[in-house]
């Protein structure tokens, strides 16, 4: 990858690798109130040891490094981490400076936990129908509505939340807030529970009241600044994606080298031969356009929703295969819980439908591509 990197990305790497690195021995969370609490834990330790400086930089490669890293030892890291961007990146893209004073520093600290409150029951690909309100009421706004699937929910000390302020303008009608944890009117409802390890739960705003400078950026210019927000961060997710394909690949080429059937290694059997050289190129073209879009978002771009998008379509959909093929190499003890190929099989899964579903991104490649923009 070395040719999408600039010098400073070799600290950054290593820097995540170290860190990774002493999450391998850690038991995945047994239990969802485990989970919250164990991601709590991650973000301070990541905070501590300096882990989420580059969401601090907007470095879409060191974030890029970082998910990479992180995904292949823990899943629910990666996810801290991934979350922690969501929640501050709207901050640092259209906060105000208060705003900016409050949560800078204490998010990359990992002593404030953030969250992106968008997803609704009644609207998750289409983002403009969401139905959460909310209203001004002199120097304050009023919000109503009801969020799910929420990453962070009700462990986060504030939610980045996306609300309509005039209902007739669609998308154009969206407003972002910054939403304390301790608002009046912020209830967590419920988690989720996931098939792996990850705080997710459900949030009611009810005439949840606050401040008219918690709003992010103007009014009605929500739905944009979600979509920069998210056309940044795609590229990290298929850098997770990556992460998750690497330490699957890993773990198959282990047991290939050493489990003998049929009187010698599985590593000679040209089948699984065949599976072991598709996972490393579908690896490989995966980190190809995943650094190819994270370098064009640090090259200054105000968008890079083509590149984002093909990025965490081809990346997740390709460490789900290698994920898949890693689990038929390893055979029944790769559908053990406690193998590192059962947790990567639960936990890649989400990544084709969180921050756009696949088909939403092959709808945004061929909308770009049909109104004359270059692959
Ligand atoms: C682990 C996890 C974490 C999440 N964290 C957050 C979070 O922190 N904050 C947040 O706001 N949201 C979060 N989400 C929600 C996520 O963003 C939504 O699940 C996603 O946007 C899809 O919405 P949906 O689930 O409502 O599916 P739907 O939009 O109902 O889609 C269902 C299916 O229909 C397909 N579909 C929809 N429209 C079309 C179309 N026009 N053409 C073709 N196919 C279509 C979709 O691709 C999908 O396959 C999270 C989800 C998961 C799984």
């Amino acid at each position: 990858m070395r040719a999408f990197l600039a010098p400073q990305h070799e600290a950054s790497a290593r820097a995540a690798a170290a860190f990774a690195g002493t999450l391998r021995a850690r038991r995945e969370p047994p239990t969802d109130d485990a989970a919250r609490r164990e991601a709590r834990e991650l973000l301070r330790d990541m905070g501590s040891d300096d882990v989420l400086a580059p969401i601090g930089a907007l470095d879409w490669r060191a974030c890029c490094l970082t998910r990479e890293a992180l995904a292949a030892a823990s899943p629910l890291a990666d996810a801290v981490f991934a979350v922690q961007g969501l929640g501050l990146v709207p901050i640092l893209l259209s906060g105000n400076a208060a705003m900016r004073e409050r949560w800078l520093a204490p998010s990359l600290a990992g002593q404030a936990m953030g969250a992106f409150a968008m997803t609704e029951p009644q609207a998750g690909s289409d983002v403009a129908a969401i139905t959460t309100r909310a209203v001004r009421d002199g120097d304050s706004y009023v919000l109503d509505g009801s969020k799910h699937l929420i990453s962070n929910a009700g462990v986060a000390d504030y939610y980045t939340v996306f609300a309509s302020t005039d209902a007739s303008a669609g998308g154009r009608g969206i407003s972002a807030f910054v939403v304390p944890a301790d608002t009046v009117g912020l209830r967590f409802v419920r988690p989720q529970l996931l098939s792996s390890p990850h705080p997710l739960g459900e949030l009611a705003f009810e005439g949840c009241r606050v401040p008219a400078s918690h709003r992010l950026g103007d009014e009605g210019k929500g739905f944009a600044l979600g979509l920069r927000t998210l056309d940044r961060l795609r590229a990290t997710v298929g850098a997770a994606a990556c992460g998750m394909g690497a330490r699957a690949l890993e773990e198959a080429l282990a047991h290939a080298r050493v489990r003998h059937q049929f009187g010698k290694p599985l590593a000679e059997q040209q089948l699984v031969q065949q599976k072991l050289a598709r996972m490393a190129t579908e690896l490989c073209a995966a980190r190809l356009l995943v650094y190819r879009a994270a370098q064009v978002a640090d090259g200054g771009a105000e968008r890079v929703t083509l590149e984002a998008a093909m990025a965490k379509l081809f990346a997740t959909e390709a460490a789900q295969r290698i994920v898949d093929d890693a689990v038929q190499i390893i055979g029944g003890a790769g559908v053990l819980a406690a193998h590192p190929v059962d947790r990567l099989y639960r936990s890649v899964r989400a990544l084709r439908i969180y921050e756009g579903t696949s088909e939403v991104q092959h709808l945004v490649i061929a909308g770009l591509l049909l109104r004359g923009r270059d692959a």
